[in-house]
């Protein structure tokens, strides 16, 4: 039987840092220039919450897929790798 998304996401395991390597860079574009939201669309993690007029970014979840350096239509994600140690670990079933 095939493994279902959520079967695979017991699968990741994370290595949390306590700064986020995820950086909105202007809340603001968010709130007024994009009302697609798109990151909240093309982000496999959920990583991007919009509440209330404000983005909230759970980096701790990120798979680091990179989807945000060009998903985002205004540029407004700053985004690089963990440091070193930290970020997602996968782990065999
Ligand atoms: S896609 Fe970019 S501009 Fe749009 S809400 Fe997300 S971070 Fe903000
Ligand atoms: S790198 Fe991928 S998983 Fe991480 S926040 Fe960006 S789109 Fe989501």
């Amino acid at each position: 039987m095939a493994q279902t998304l959520e079967d695979k996401q017991y699968l990741l395991r994370f290595n949390c840092d306590t700064e986020s390597h995820l950086i909105i860079k202007n809340h603001d574009v968010c709130a007024t220039s994009c009302p697609g939201k798109d990151c909240t669309i093309f982000c496999p993690a959920e990583v991007y919450k919009w509440e209330g007029d404000r983005m909230f970014v759970g980096y701790e979840g990120c798979h680091e897929c990179g989807s945000c350096r060009i998903g985002c239509p205004h540029d407004n994600i700053e985004w690089h790798y963990p440091k070193g140690g930290h970020g997602i670990v996968f782990r065999l079933a």
